[in-house]
């Protein structure tokens, strides 16, 4: 299996190079050259397996130049009983008639993220031994909250890396703050930027493409690569757990083998929806792969009009993992729709980056149309769906899922479309407890953090996860807040 970039499709490599790379040179993000397939016989032999089987399976499915043995050890030293608190990595609890929360926050950060970035590391020093050994790996990484302490968790004191975070001084939940400057690890920091999370994420794309620190970086025997969900290695992951929900609904006869499952996803940079896409392209059964978005609803315009526009105010919301207004992997998806069209690509990526703007055709807004559907609600119906939702099934869930759970419920009025869903659940509702918590109880709200969690627990019986209630009284190591004009400088301190 080759990947080629999607704003050069000439352009082919390995998936080891892939990962190392993180970001195609001329700017554009590598994806297979064929999405393989999953038979429906395959899918129910995955039944019974555990999640790291079926990792295994589907993994070595698009790493092709990975061994089996590398696999095993790279999929077997991430998901662990000692970073997951379920045997089953991800959990499936029924929310109503034909609603399924997949939880994907069972992890060390208590974030889906970590699903994938539990593996990330091992799959970035396994490439990196095949292409660049003996080369020290430097990831910068922007982060809207949550993807910043999942990464600062998966390569802390991983031998061969180094790590720098940048996120957006306050556009951050104070949990997501205390998660991530109070970080261990010898190898890794982090640096507030005084700007919002698209400005740390352009700025780091663009200290990624700038020849002259990448030649110092050459000269001191290092190279740049990217945690954030641009690198295939952080998207392949994701793949996997799609498939695994699909199998584990057979598995407890929720569904019968073949029978189509919608999916809805909370979205940001566009992400985790596109591994569902990809699931979906292999072979899984998915029907309409319904995206959320919270105010900033860039993408909803989009689906609705094809013409994708950054230029408009900017939410900070209850959803923080979500205040995004560019969404970085759509351009994979466009890619792909496109039928592998690196020229348009090109062109309307280009005018995003000069005018903020672009319009794609009316062959692709169909198609966007035809499998998608786009939603967004604002802070207010979160709340009050976490609410609802809270009292009539005992069951609370985080601000995101929120969203999530509020768009698919306008999605079965618009629509009537009453098939089975899976809901993607991507955080615990203790990342962000002052807006949970608003939203289940009527008494007034602590000012402090563990405060507010307490009241939570007592509340809804939910245990909170041990990494957070931890965090309390532990010291803070970075303090940091940087101009975003700022970022190159810290980058270059911190490879010194
Ligand atoms: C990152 C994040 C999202 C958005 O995911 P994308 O893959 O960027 O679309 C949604 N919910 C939570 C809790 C997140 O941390």
């Amino acid at each position: 299996m080759r990947y080629i970039s999607t704003r050069d499709a000439s352009l082919s490599v390995t998936a080891a190079e892939a990962i190392t790379r993180g970001i195609s040179a001329e700017g554009g993000l590598f994806v297979p050259e064929t999405i393989p397939e999953l038979t429906m016989d395959e899918l129910c032999t995955l039944a019974g397996k555990s999640y790291n089987h079926r990792a295994k399976f589907v993994l070595s499915r698009f790493l092709t130049d990975f061994s089996e043995e590398e696999l095993a050890a790279c999929v077997d030293s991430a998901y662990t009983d000692e970073k997951f608190d379920t045997d089953h990595i991800s959990e499936i609890s029924k929310v109503g008639e034909n609603a399924y929360l997949l939880e994907l926050w069972h992890g060390p950060t208590c974030v889906f993220k970590d699903m994938a970035l539990q593996l990330l590391p091992h799959l970035l020093t396994a490439s990196a031994k095949k292409i660049a050994p003996d080369k020290e790996i430097v990831v910068l990484v922007a982060t809207s909250g949550d993807t910043g302490k999942a990464a600062l968790e998966g390569f802390r004191d991983v031998p061969g890396t180094r790590m720098l975070v940048f996120y957006p001084e306050n556009g951050v939940s104070a949990m997501q703050k205390l998660q991530m400057t109070t970080q261990e690890g010898e190898n890794v920091s982090v640096c507030a930027i005084k700007g919002n999370f698209d400005d740390a994420q352009s700025g780091v794309k663009k200290i990624f493409t700038d020849p002259e620190i990448i030649k110092e970086l050459a000269e001191n025997g290092q190279m740049f690569s990217s945690a954030n969900s641009i690198n295939w290695g952080r998207l392949v992951p994701q793949i996997v757990y799609y498939v695994s929900a699909y199998v584990t609904l057979m598995e407890t006869g929720e569904i019968i083998p073949g029978e189509e499952v919608n999916v809805v996803v909370p979205t940001g940079n566009f992400g985790n929806i596109l591994a569902a896409y990809y699931a979906k392209k292999m072979g899984v059964p998915f029907g309409t792969l319904i995206y959320a978005s919270n105010q900033n609803n860039v993408l909803t315009d989009f689906i609705d009009a094809g013409i994708y526009d950054r230029n408009r105010e900017f939410f900070a919301t209850a959803s923080p993992s979500m205040d995004i207004l560019i969404s970085s992997n759509l351009e994979r998806l466009l890619f792909d729709l496109s039928g592998h069209n690196d020229e348009a690509v090109r062109e309307w990526f280009a005018a995003l980056a000069e005018d903020g703007e672009y319009e794609v055709d009316d062959e692709i807004k169909e198609m966007l149309n035809e499998g998608f559907y786009g939603g967004y609600c604002d802070d207010e119906d979160t709340l009050d769906v976490i609410g609802r939702t809270f009292r009539k099934y005992s069951y609370v869930c985080d601000t995101h899922t929120g969203v999530a759970v509020k768009v698919y419920e306008d999605y079965l009025e618009a629509t009537g479309d009453e098939r089975k869903t899976i809901i993607a659940s991507t955080a615990s509702p203790y990342k962000f407890n002052d807006s949970v918590l608003a939203a289940v109880s009527s008494e007034e709200i602590p000012a402090d953090s563990f405060d507010q969690a307490e009241k939570l627990r007592a509340l809804t019986g939910l245990p909170m996860p041990r990494s957070l209630s931890d965090l309390k009284g532990k010291p803070v190591r970075f303090t940091a807040s940087i101009s975003r004009e700022d970022m190159v400088e810290a980058v270059k301190k911190m490879l010194k």
